[in-house]
Parts: C-alpha cells; sequence; structure tokens
C-alpha cells in the first residue's frame, strides 16, 4: 500500500504541544538566588518532584529551573500509557529485582492511585482515562502466554481472538489480555502544563530558558550556575549566568547529559516514534469498536502502541528504537521518514477498515534507556543533591514515583524507599564507544530475528539474560 498519500501532510510538530492551550513562555532566571529546594528540568519528574515537596511542606521555598520549556521534551511528546509499572513490567521486575518485586508491584499501583487522586484534588484538565491496557497477540505463538497471565482477582483478563473482536476489530489480532487496572490515559503535555499551575499556584518559582551548566559542593549548601538559553538545549548561546544557592537540589535531567559525571554512562538516548490520525467520524469509530478506549500495545520486542485520543484520532507509535553513535541526542533525530512510513504500513494494516485515513502529526523523541530498562536513583554531596533516570519508555507514571523517591533521599532520613535495592543499585553502565554502538546493534537485530524466530531468545539474548541486561517486552 501506497502511504506517502496518508502522510504527506503530517506537521512535524508533536501533535500534544501543537496548540494555543501551551502556556505563555516564563522569563529566565537573570539574578543569584537562594532556595532550600532546587529542581533541575521541567519534565514530569521535575514537575511531581516540586508538587510533592510543596505538599511535604509548604514553607519550603522551591525553584525550579527548566532549560528550555517545560513539557518540551519526552514529556510532551510521549503515548500518554501512564502505567502502574516502575519495572518495566512485572516479569522485567523480577528478572532483576525477584526479592523486592512484588512490593514494587504495590508501590506501583499506590502511586498510580495517587496519580489520579492528584488530577482530582488539583482540577487537572488532562483526559485521564483509566482505562487499562490490551496486550494484543499478532502471532500464534503469543496467545499462551496472555492466556497464562489470566488472573480475573487482580485485573488480568484473557480475551480469545472472538472475544476480542467483540472489543476491538483488527484482522491482525488473535487474543489479548486485558490489564483492566493498572494503566490510565492522558494527554501528557497537559498534564506538564498543569502540573506547573498547580506548582506555581502553589509558590514554586519556575523559570524557563535557564540551563544549569554546573553543581558543585558549599558545605552545607549547593552551588549551581545557571545560563540562559536560545531556542533549544544545545543551542545555547551563553547570555546571562547566575548562581543558584541552594540547601537540596534535585536532578530530573532524563536522557540529558547527566550533572553528575559519574553516572553519565547509564543510560543511552534511543529514538521512539509516533503518529497521530486525524479525528475518526462516527463510522470510522463504528467499524474499529473500541468503545472501552483501552490503551493498546502488541506483544513483539519490536512492538507498537497506540491509543484513542479525547476527540477520537488514534496515536500509533513503536516499532523501531532508533540508537545514534556517540550517545547523540538532537532535535535533527526527531523525525525519521522511514519510521513514518513502516507506522503507516503498520497502521494500515491493523486497521484495513481506515483505508483513506490521514495523518496530522509524526514525530519523534529520546528515551533514556538503561541496562535494567527501568528508573535508578544516585545521590551525591552528602545527600545534597539526588538524581533520577533510566525510565526506558515507560516514566509517565513512574516519574511521579521518582520524585517521591528523590525527596526521601534528600530527607537525610532512612524510609522504606531509600532502603529498596531498586534505589540503593545502580544497574551496568554501558561501555563506551565504539562498543556501546555495536552491542545496541546487535542486541536489536537479535531480538528482530527472536520476533522472527516465534520469541526464540538466541545465544546473545540469553548471555545478557544472565548478565542482568536482558530485555523481553
Ligand atoms: C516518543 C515517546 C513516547 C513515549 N511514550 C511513553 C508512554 O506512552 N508511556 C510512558 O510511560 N512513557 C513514555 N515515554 C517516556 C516518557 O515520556 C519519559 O520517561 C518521561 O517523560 C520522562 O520525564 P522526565 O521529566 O524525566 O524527562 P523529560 O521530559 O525529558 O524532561 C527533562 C527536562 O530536563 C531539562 N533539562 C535537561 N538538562 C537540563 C539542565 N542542565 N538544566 C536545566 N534543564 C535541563 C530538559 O530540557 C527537559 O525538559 C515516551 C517517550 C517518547 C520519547
Amino acid at each position: 500500500m501506497d502511504v506517502h498519500p496518508a502522510l504527506a501532510d503530517a506537521s512535524t510538530i508533536p501533535f500534544w504541544l501543537d496548540t494555543d492551550l501551551r502556556p505563555q513562555p516564563l522569563p529566565p532566571l537573570v539574578e543569584d538566588r537562594e532556595t532550600d529546594l532546587l529542581v533541575v528540568g521541567g519534565g514530569f519528574t521535575g514537575l511531581w518532584t516540586a508538587l510533592q515537596a510543596k505538599e511535604r511542606d509548604p514553607n519550603r521555598r522551591v525553584v525550579l529551573v527548566e532549560a528550555n520549556s517545560i513539557g518540551w521534551a519526552a514529556s510532551g511528546r510521549n503515548g500518554g500509557f501512564c502505567a502502574a509499572s516502575l519495572t518495566h513490567g512485572y516479569d522485567n521486575g523480577q528478572a532483576h529485582l525477584p526479592e523486592e518485586n512484588d512490593r514494587l508491584a504495590q508501590l506501583g499501583r499506590e502511586n498510580l492511585d495517587a496519580v489520579e487522586a492528584a488530577v482530582a484534588k488539583y482540577g487537572m484538565d488532562v483526559e485521564f482515562e483509566r482505562t487499562g491496557e490490551l496486550d494484543v497477540a499478532t502471532e500464534d505463538y503469543q496467545v499462551a502466554e496472555l492466556r497464562e497471565a489470566h488472573d480475573p482477582d487482580s485485573g488480568f483478563v484473557f480475551l480469545d481472538q472472538q472475544e476480542l473482536a467483540g472489543i476491538v476489530k483488527s484482522p491482525t489480532y488473535k487474543g489479548a489480555l486485558w490489564d483492566s487496572r493498572e494503566v490510565a490515559l492522558v494527554n501528557p503535555a497537559k498534564l506538564c502544563w498543569e502540573l506547573l499551575r498547580v506548582i506555581r499556584e502553589l509558590g514554586v518559582d519556575v523559570y524557563e530558558g535557564t540551563k544549569v551548566t554546573d553543581v558543585s559542593d558549599a558545605t552545607s549548601t549547593v552551588r549551581v550556575q545557571t545560563r540562559v538559553t536560545a531556542e533549544t538545549i544545545e543551542d545555547c548561546a551563553a547570555a546571562q549566568c547566575s548562581t543558584i544557592t541552594a540547601k537540596r537540589v534535585a536532578l530530573a535531567t532524563n536522557v540529558f547529559p547527566s550533572l553528575l559525571k559519574r553516572v553519565s554512562l547509564h543510560t543511552v538516548p534511543v529514538y521512539d516514534y509516533a503518529l497521530m490520525t486525524e479525528p475518526l467520524t462516527d463510522e470510522q469509530m463504528a467499524a474499529i469498536g473500541w468503545e472501552g478506549r483501552q490503551g493498546i500495545g502488541d506483544c513483539a520486542n519490536r512492538f507498537h502502541y497506540y491509543r484513542l485520543t479525547a476527540d477520537n484520532r488514534i496515536l500509533f507509535g513503536g516499532w523501531d528504537a532508533v540508537y545514534h553513535f556517540g550517545r547523540k541526542v538532537s532535535w535533527k533525530y526527531d523525525q525519521r521518514p522511514e519510521t513514518f512510513e513502516t507506522l503507516a504500513e503498520h497502521f494500515f494494516e491493523t486497521f484495513p477498515q481506515l483505508a483513506g485515513l490521514k495523518f496530522t502529526h509524526k514525530w519523534g523523541g529520546p528515551i533514556d534507556t538503561c541496562s535494567r530498562f527501568f528508573s535508578f536513583f544516585t545521590s551525591a554531596y552528602g545527600k545534597k543533591v539526588a538524581m533520577a533516570a533510566g525510565f526506558t519508555g515507560l516514566g509517565v507514571g513512574a516519574s511521579r514515583f521518582a520524585g517521591t523517591v528523590m525527596l526521601d533521599l534528600l530527607s537525610g532520613e532512612d524510609t522504606e524507599l531509600t532502603e529498596l535495592e531498586m534505589v540503593r543499585k545502580l544497574p551496568l553502565p554501558f561501555p563506551p564507544e565504539p562498543v556501546a554502538w555495536l552491542g545496541i546493534k546487535l542486541t536489536t537485530n537479535a531480538l528482530i530475528k527472536a520476533d522472527e524466530n516465534e520469541g526464540r531468545r538466541g545465544p546473545l539474548l540469553k548471555v545478557l539474560d544472565a548478565a542482568g541486561m536482558g530485555f523481553d517486552s
């Protein structure tokens, strides 16, 4: 099928950010400041950290600085699947932290409940829908595993091909596991901007266009150098510098170069891509069903994720995961025509009844991949600085939990969360180049081969599994 006409007019702006609802830019920091807590980074992790800091102590002075604009990066351009899992799925948690995996699953459910409660408490208009997720099998070999996971008491319901056809209609489906409780859908950019509104109402001072360039110890405080940036985080011709003296600092900089050198090898940026369709008509909606509006993901290593928006568009993303030599993050990689064409072809294979539908947006963004595929934490300068990163593409929900952990670490007290192995143990770092590039290339090829081979994992994946670096989506 020729997908070019369907893609021809698609905007390259991430759909969620392409709206008049985007708040007016906030001025950068142009003078020296003192604060109790400085949060660096204005994505979900930084915003949730600032919100919880004010909830814990309304009198604490909190400043948040963002190099670009609030929510411009991964947080404003993702699929909006807000999952309970803190470990990128129960099985991945079991592979890495078997002793505390059940507790982490419970903490993840509590975290998702807390996200929902915050949305209600602060009246956030973020299109929050706790629809759950359908994990669909598109190959026969995938069905057995889904059937085995059937556990209605825990909210996991297996649907055979016929039952599934009554819920969402696609000729590619062989069956599904409906995870009815542990995933919600949100409009991610609206969530960023609503969190911004709330933290400002609670008294957090927010500066955009303000990049932190250095963090250093100053006995009882931390000294942070900032400089006013231009349009993008890379294009930061120094305009004006200032110093923030902070009692505590939370680093929420995700995929961007870490301000703590010792963890700079612990993540690699891997690019993920998505398409957005025009709104479906009532007839088109009737042709696919999907009245439950669940998020959908398929089961292969290279998987698609897709969902409806509030105005009945379909976001369709995933499949390719692209790493660029040298750990490079650049706006240049946000567009990848060959991936958009593949996604468009897969979209129409999934929903042939929607032939003729057009895509209005196509975009991508980097994911902070770490070797265990879920977040890690560290602290520095006598626990005056904490950081969280490594969400590996599942950070919409987990970012709030990361904020809770960072505040616990910065409190200097031992808490249940600071004692978790998840928090105390770092994942293995990636090697320097060119080994990282070669290793990621070989692993990607091995995962593709496993998909073509009914999920059977070859020698390289088995070695990585044994070394604690394996991943089975
Ligand atoms: C295409 C795509 C789809 C995704 N889909 C999903 C999904 O459906 N579900 C899910 O759970 N996850 C998904 N993710 C991942 C999810 O978006 C991220 O895990 C999450 O947004 C991370 O939030 P964050 O605040 O840590 O990072 P970011 O949103 O990247 O924010 C970090 C911020 O820090 C700022 N910053 C960096 N360095 C500095 C500095 N030195 N000084 C000042 N500011 C700085 C940056 O400008 C940036 O705004 C997806 C990601 C992508 C790219």
